[in-house]
């Protein structure tokens, strides 16, 4: 049993008052993730913050004609909220693919954004891990690494970023709103979770003092056009082997725009610019669609027992965005039996 403190923050400056008086501080919010590295010794917090009864549980628009997500909205509630259905179903879909419905009851969605690798050697304190423990090595490397990074990793570490929910906003270009002890920021997506690099103990670029409140989406919801294809051992209740986030604005045949994300390949969910820019102009064909393929995972590499992960995620994105491209996304089905 650890010993640590429970603290109930009653709103916003509280929570951040309390967490920049103690460095060995966490805040809770669901405790789907934190109370498992609890548990397992992973994370041993002096004190844990209670956020979850602070007022950041609306989902608003924006007067930008975008949408304002606090960050004590639950999965579940995100999920089936009508304007997420119908502006966002590439965010409903990748929601609903993740976790089991108790889960998605609890989990909120700030809590999502800071959900930790599902590395086993990181969760298995009898193991090197530089994540875990910096500068001790990484197991993973060498070790048994089927679920592992195949873009972006480092020599340091090459886990994954486990989140569904993380790849689609990706996608959709949102943005996180956090709050510090000096103010408020607004942090772009794609500059939100880091890469390993030599120090893979830090997964995000919050601040420890920091706390997310809201995250925001843009107007464009690409929701005419969108798929989230998630690849993994069985059909539910699994992390992703590889999950594609493809959306697309079409103009007949036409790409007028084109998103595409990648989930359980990097530390983060996996954007290219490149990739993304084949696409626009082009004609929605598979030799398009191929092409993007090529432009994302061109510095795909993998570690031994995950090299199938680099064409799996070629055939995966091509799928998705010939589903994308039809307006069938097959994620609508999924959203059904789920
Ligand atoms: C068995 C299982 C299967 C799962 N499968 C999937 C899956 O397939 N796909 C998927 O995407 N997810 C999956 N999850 C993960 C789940 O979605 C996350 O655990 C959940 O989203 C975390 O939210 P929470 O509110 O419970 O976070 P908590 O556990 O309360 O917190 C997690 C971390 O976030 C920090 N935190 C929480 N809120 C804030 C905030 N507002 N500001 C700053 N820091 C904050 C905490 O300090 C902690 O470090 C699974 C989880 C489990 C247990
Ligand atoms: S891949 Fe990262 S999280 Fe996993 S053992 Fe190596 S350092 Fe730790």
């Amino acid at each position: 049993m650890i010993n640590f403190q429970y603290a109930k923050a009653n709103d916003v400056g509280e929570a951040v008052r309390l967490i920049a008086a103690d460095r060995g501080a966490k805040f809770i919010a669901g405790g789907t993730n934190l109370v498992d590295l609890m548990k397992d010794e992973v994370e041993r917090p002096t004190r844990l913050i209670d956020i979850s009864r602070l007022p950041l549980k609306r989902v608003e628009e924006t007067a930008a004609g975008g949408l304002r997500i606090g960050a004590l909205v639950p999965n579940s509630d995100l999920a089936w909220h009508p304007l997420v259905e119908r502006r966002y179903p590439l965010l409903a879909s990748a929601i609903l693919s993740g976790a089991s419905a108790q889960l998605r009851n609890m989990a909120s969605t700030g809590g999502n954004l800071l959900q930790r690798t599902r590395c086993h050697y990181f969760y298995d304190t009898a193991t090197p891990c530089n994540k875990r423990a910096p500068g001790s090595g990484c197991a993973a490397i060498g070790g048994l690494n089927r679920m592992h990074a195949i873009l972006g990793a480092s020599e340091a570490c090459i886990a994954t970023h486990p989140s569904d929910m993380c790849v689609a906003l990706a996608a959709l270009a949102a943005s996180v709103h956090v709050t510090g002890p000096a103010g408020e920021r607004t942090i772009a997506f794609a500059d939100f979770h880091r890469l390993p690099g030599d120090s893979p103990e830090r997964d995000t670029n919050l601040d420890l003092t920091e706390i997310v409140t809201a995250i925001e989406l843009p107007a464009e919801g690409f929701a005419s056009h969108y798929s989230y294809l998630k690849i993994r051992d069985r059909l539910s209740y699994a992390f992703a082997l590889v999950s594609v986030a493809a959306a697309l604005a079409l103009d007949g045949e036409t790409i007028q725009d084109a998103r595409l994300a990648l989930g359980g390949v990097a530390h983060k969910p996996w954007r290219d610019a490149d990739a993304e820019a084949a696409l626009r102009g082009a004609r929605a064909t598979t030799e398009t669609f191929t092409q993007a393929a090529e432009l994302i995972l061109r510095g795909a590499r993998g570690h031994g027992h995950n090299d199938f992960k680099i064409d799996l995620a070629r055939r995966a994105i091509v799928r998705a965005l010939t589903q994308a491209a039809r307006g069938t996304p097959q994620s609508q089905s999924d959203k059904r039996i789920q």
